[in-house]
């Protein structure tokens, strides 16, 4: 074994060997993989070897595509077998939501290019005839899916990896990770100590031990998973072909022939955390004791849906565990705020998900950043307040949820309230209905009277819609207030603050006094961050950005930081309110003492508001005259008295995310994860109006490029003629007949009173006429494209 490597990756289940294969296609070869048994110790080994494209996150599902795509390229270049069953599978709809999800993922599959279909009962009959159809309405039909050899599969991965120039050493355990002052690290193992530039966790049930050892908690728990193979079943083996695969979500069971039998697995409600304060070291090739019991409602679930079940004798029953996120996502990327860790850990479905990590992992560490938006798998997707006492209850309901259908306006109970702002109680006391945003409690909407306190989920206008509609009046027609608590705060400081924002932000800094909007590019030149920059001297600046993407923000940061800049995230220690509507400036006049009939759109001042020092920004994403009050979070509670006292008789009303979120779309605004993100660029989304042309910046490179050759696709807007639902995101927009683009986001403007979606089309198919259509829900609704913004055309409320 060589003392030094490029990369050591911990682990030899599927995900290690798939990384560690990824790594050598994209051209380092000096790289190792350390596996402390045999390749496919941990969970890899008894995997049912199931592969699946459908995932609620498109960039999940695309690179659920790749993965399956992945295995005939492996099998041609290493000449071994992943022993693969392209069989087929189906997913059950016994309810309409159920259906209205299958038919939404069907509209995505559209421009993903995936090939799935929606099938009646008839069809369901033809090609899964021992599925009982009581009860079903439909089902959605993927081609792609099948199962493969688990091993197999594994070991396909390595070779090809050593084919590629790649060592990897078995029975070899990692004792110890230390990193070295110059960001370098010795991996210590009981076969000796190996120094390398970059370690790649990729430990699986193990995980938490080998994050341990550097220092690093990951999110993630093992949870136990069942599955039973039958005897002998004539209903399969009399058949000419493979039964597909049938996903039950009702019955939370997933079917597949095995052999002249079938095997079954269960997402019991009754489920289990496996493992709580640890993996034992000495767990490896064994399986957990059967536990009928556990799934006990779930076989005779099985028994009625699939009748030919009670006949089959059992033959094994495999129970092991496997671990999970808090979302169910995988945790990838680079641990912030250290050099050289990357993780490639909390995979749950490395069969369907191995390809894509392993392939998006090496393209972060070979090209720095990968090639499509992964924040979905992203493991900066959880910040510092992430917990064991966290994880377990997220990672348990998840498990539950595994087959539940995922509304786009669902919140989630487990694990909160986890944090709140000082105004938790006072909003709740005025009828808060709660959603979470990284941890955080956020108001969605303030429920009035008998309205209930719990938003139903659902794909169609939901029982928010009174009350956003209030919240969206109070504020054009006076004013409302809200929180500021979920905005990413940072404070820039030093000698070099201007020069380190010039070099990292792609457009203007602001003077001393004002803001400007700004996008941040990466060197490829996609969109990771929108940012507006207050000056409030030459040598302090702050930042807001998105709430959610503070431990993705910190990452880049400290990773491009310069001397003379210092760079503090003060998002939980800056809070505030913000208001907005036509009586804003008044209420605010009525607290301070500072003059504000000077104070124009985009300036920045400190003030005492009330007894608090605040700093007041005249910017507001209503779209409307508003001003952010930031404040201490001690005196938050104080700044509430002042300004509500002030603002009862100018009508001012809470108002919530539902509002706000309705509320930009009467101006066009875009929103951080929707049309602003790794997936897209400055020129495609207008952004690059705020490129500052005339400096050197992160991305100016590719954003020049594009400037000299605009690209293929443009972001616009569109009035839709929606029934009773309204665009979520990633619908399709059919022009001529043909799917041409998706949409962004979207939502209804309670406001304009009309439908708004924002996409994604081809410059091409731009004309001020357009009529095209958008699929929402399987009805293709006509949609109109917008030129101009609908509300305050002239900008008179938002500038005056
Ligand atoms: C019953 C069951 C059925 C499943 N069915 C499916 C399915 O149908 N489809 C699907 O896609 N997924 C399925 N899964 C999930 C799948 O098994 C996992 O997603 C996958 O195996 C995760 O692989 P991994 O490489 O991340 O982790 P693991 O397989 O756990 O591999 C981690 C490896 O790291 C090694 N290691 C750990 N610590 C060290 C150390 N200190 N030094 C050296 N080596 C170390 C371990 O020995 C192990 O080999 C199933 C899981 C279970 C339990």
């Amino acid at each position: 074994m060589k003392s030094t490597t490029r990369v050591v990756v911990i682990g030899g289940g599927v995900v290690g060997c798939s990384v560690l294969y990824h790594l050598t296609k994209l051209g380092w070869s000096d790289v190792m993989l350390l596996e402390r048994s045999e390749l496919t110790s941990g969970s890899t080994w008894h995997a049912a070897g199931g592969f699946h494209t459908l995932n609620g996150d498109t960039n999940m599902a695309a690179l659920q595509g790749y993965t399956i795509r992945l295995y005939r390229e492996l099998e041609e270049l290493t000449g071994m077998s992943c022993g693969l069953h392209h069989v087929g599978g189906i997913t059950l709809a016994d309810n309409r939501d159920r259906f209205d999800m299958l038919v939404a993922e069907r509209a995505k599959h559209r421009y993903m290019g995936l090939e799935t279909e929606i099938v009646g009962p008839e069809e369901i009959a033809k090609l899964a005839p021992i599925v009982n159809l009581d009860g079903i309405i439909g089902a959605l039909y993927d081609p792609l899916d099948g199962h493969l050899d688990p091993s197999g599969t594994t070991h396909a991965y390595a070779r090809a990896a050593r084919m590629g120039g790649a060592e990897i050493h078995l029975h070899t355990k990692v004792l110890e990770t230390n990193a070295r002052p110059d960001g370098t690290w010795d991996v210590v193992t009981d076969k000796g100590t190996i120094h390398t530039e970059h370690v790649v966790n990729a430990g699986g049930l193990w995980a938490r031990e080998v994050g341990a050892m550097a220092g690093v908690y990951l999110p993630l728990h093992p949870m136990e998973h069942q599955y039973l193979v039958t005897e002998e079943t004539p209903e399969i083996y009399q058949r000419d072909s493979e039964h597909p695969h049938v996903m039950d979500p009702a019955g939370e069971s997933y079917l597949r022939q095995e052999g002249r039998g079938l095997c079954i697995g269960f997402y019991e409600q009754p489920c289990r955390p496996w493992a709580v304060d640890g993996t034992p070291w000495d767990f490896g090739h064994e399986l957990l004791p059967d536990d009928f019991d556990k799934i006990e409602d779930s076989i005779s679930f099985a028994f009625r849906r699939f009748p030919v079940l009670e006949r089959a004798g059992i033959k094994s029953v495999i129970h092991g565990p496997f671990t999970f996120a808090p979302d169910g996502n995988p945790l990838v990327g680079p641990i912030p705020g250290m050099r050289g860790y990357w993780s490639a850990c909390g995979v749950m479905a490395g069969f369907s998900q191995g390809g894509g990590v392993g392939l998006m992992l090496a393209q972060w560490m070979t090209h720095g950043e990968c090639e499509r938006d992964v924040s979905a798998l992203d493991v900066a997707r959880f910040g510092e307040w992430i917990s064991p006492g966290y994880t377990l209850p997220k990672v348990i309901e998840n498990y539950q949820k595994r087959f539940s259908v995922s509304y786009p306006n669902e919140e989630l109970p487990a694990a909160r309230p986890l944090r709140t702002s000082p105004m938790y109680d006072i909003f709740d006391g005025m009828g808060a209905v709660w959603g979470a945003q990284y941890g955080l409690e956020v108001a969605n909407y303030f429920a009035e009277g008998d309205e209930p306190r719990y938003e139903t989920p659902s794909f169609r206008r939901s029982n928010a819609w009174e009350a956003t509609a209030r919240e969206v009046r109070a504020v054009r027609q006076a004013c409302g207030i809200n929180e500021v608590h979920n905005f990413g705060k940072y404070r820039v400081t030093g000698p070099n603050a201007r020069a380190w924002l010039d070099h990292v932000m792609a457009g203007r800094i602001p003077k001393p006094g004002r803001l400007s909007l700004t996008p941040m590019l990466s060197h490829a030149g996609r969109i990771i961050g929108d940012f507006t920059v207050a000056c409030l001297s030459e040598t302090e600046f702050r930042l807001t950005a998105s709430y959610g993407a503070q431990a993705y923000h910190m990452r880049w940061f400290l990773q491009h930081q310069q001397d003379g800049a210092t760079i503090e995230n003060i998002s939980d220690s800056s809070t505030g309110f913000q208001l907005a509507g036509p009586k804003a400036r008044d209420i605010l006049q009525a607290c301070t003492r500072t003059d504000l009939s000077d104070m124009r759109f985009l300036d920045v001042r400190r003030m005492t508001v009330g007894m608090t020092d605040c700093l007041v920004q005249r910017v507001s994403y209503t779209g409307d005259l508003g001003f952010e009050i930031y404040c201490d979070p001690m005196n938050q509670r104080q700044l509430w008295q002042t300004l509500w006292t002030a603002g009862q008789p100018h009508g001012l009303k809470p108002f919530g995310m539902r509002a706000m979120m309705s509320l930009r779309l009467d101006r066009f605004f875009g929103s951080w994860g929707r049309e602003y993100g790794p997936d897209y660029t400055a020129a495609e989304t207008g952004l690059d109006r705020f490129i500052r042309w005339d400096k050197d910046f992160i991305g100016k490179a590719a954003a020049e490029a594009e400037r000299a050759s605009p690209p293929d696709r443009q972001l616009v807007v569109f009035e839709v003629d929606a029934a009773d639902a309204d665009v979520t995101a990633y619908e399709p927009v059919w022009i001529d007949g043909a799917v041409r683009g998706f949409c962004t986001s979207g939502g209804y403007s309670h406001w304009l009173e009309k439908s708004i979606a924002y996409a994604l089309i081809p410059r091409s198919d731009l004309r001020d006429d357009l009529v095209a259509e958008i699929e929402i829900l399987g009805r293709r609704c006509t949609a109109r494209l917008q030129s101009a913004p609908l509300f305050d055309v002239e900008g008179t409320r938002l500038r005056g």
